[in-house]
């Protein structure tokens, strides 16, 4: 059964100018898939936006109100000069929201087991009633809220590796036992948060995994900590359904970072993933996240189909 590709040309045209994070990230994506001949053996489909109702599941109505008519006004930035906007960055967030929440759809139907969001603006900082870091709307919060409430799926687990620590999600879950939220992340570094000792409050606690990984780590670190971390814990948790917040910028050639991964690790991540969900084998729908090196973010993104689509 083959990979989901969910993409659409509207992805391009949240234009940020020459902000790191880019159309042309999407554009090397896809070339780099193009050449390969992968696109004959992947699914690509567009998404569907998400809803007022999706969105609302993780953000106020003040917060999306603000977004729409911030954009609508022409400013260039939302809440930081770190989100810049432009005139269709709206309608590309929420179509940005939808992709998981349509890849969720069909994997639920049973055409697909898995399905990869090549989208843009990113997620995982984005809070309930803030943007941060490039990212707009929380896409895989809300996707795991979606397949919860929608297709009744009781454990979500969301297993963060891009490089900064995703402190949106960790906070739209992190009083909840129902998402497990592990994220690997370089340590101290930008949001600043993800410290080990973070784990979870109330119901909540021991339901966030926070795995900080010093500046230099390479694939060997990150292999044992998913060798004595990660897994065990997905085994553990058993979830219904796996989430992956697919940041590619703790390769080593990436400018935002100071990890040195391989593109090939990204490979080996995914295949630890999918080998840990034996038991129902597959149902992960992964979200782009970082990645600002175009070409160490294109090999890094082949590796990962590649086992996605095994
Ligand atoms: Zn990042």
């Amino acid at each position: 059964m083959s990979l989901l590709y969910m993409y659409d040309d509207l992805f391009l045209k949240h234009e940020t100018g020459n902000h790191p994070e880019n159309k042309g990230r999407l554009e090397a994506i896809n070339q780099a898939i193009e050449n390969s001949g992968l696109f004959s053996e992947i699914e690509m489909i567009k998404p569907i936006p998400a809803t007022e109702k999706d969105i609302l599941r993780i953000h106020s109505r003040e917060y999306l109100t603000r977004v729409q008519e911030t954009i609508k006004s022409g400013s260039p930035f939302l809440d930081s000069m770190d989100t810049v906007v432009s005139s269709l960055s709206f309608e590309a967030a929420c179509l940005a929201a939808g992709a998981g929440i349509t890849a969720a759809d069909k994997i639920m139907n049973g055409d697909f087991k898995t399905a990869f969001c090549a989208v843009r603006p990113p997620g995982h900082h984005a809070e309930e009633g803030i943007s941060m870091g490039f990212c707009i709307f929380n896409n895989i919060a809300i996707t795991a809220k979606y397949l919860q409430q929608v297709h009744g799926i009781n454990k979500v687990m969301i297993l963060d590796w891009d490089v900064h620590h995703g402190n949106g999600t960790e906070k739209s879950f992190y009083e909840d036992n129902t998402v497990f939220y592990i994220s690997l992340h370089q340590y101290p570094h930008y949001p600043g948060t993800g410290a080990r000792a973070d784990i979870g409050r109330g119901k909540g606690k021991n339901f966030t995994l926070n795995i900080p990984m010093s500046a230099g780590s390479n694939d060997q670190d990150y292999l044992n900590a998913f060798k004595e971390e990660v897994i065990p814990s997905v085994k553990t948790f058993a979830p219904g359904f796996i989430l992956i917040s697919a940041g590619f910028d703790a390769n080593k050639a990436d400018p935002l970072s100071s990890v040195d991964l391989s593109p090939d690790v990204f490979g080996t991540f995914t295949e630890m993933i999918v080998n840990s969900t034996n038991s129902y084998r597959g149902r992960i729908i992964s979200f782009l996240e970082g990645g600002y090196d175009y070409d160490a973010l294109a090999k890094s993104v082949l590796c990962h189909l590649s086992e996605l689509n095994k």
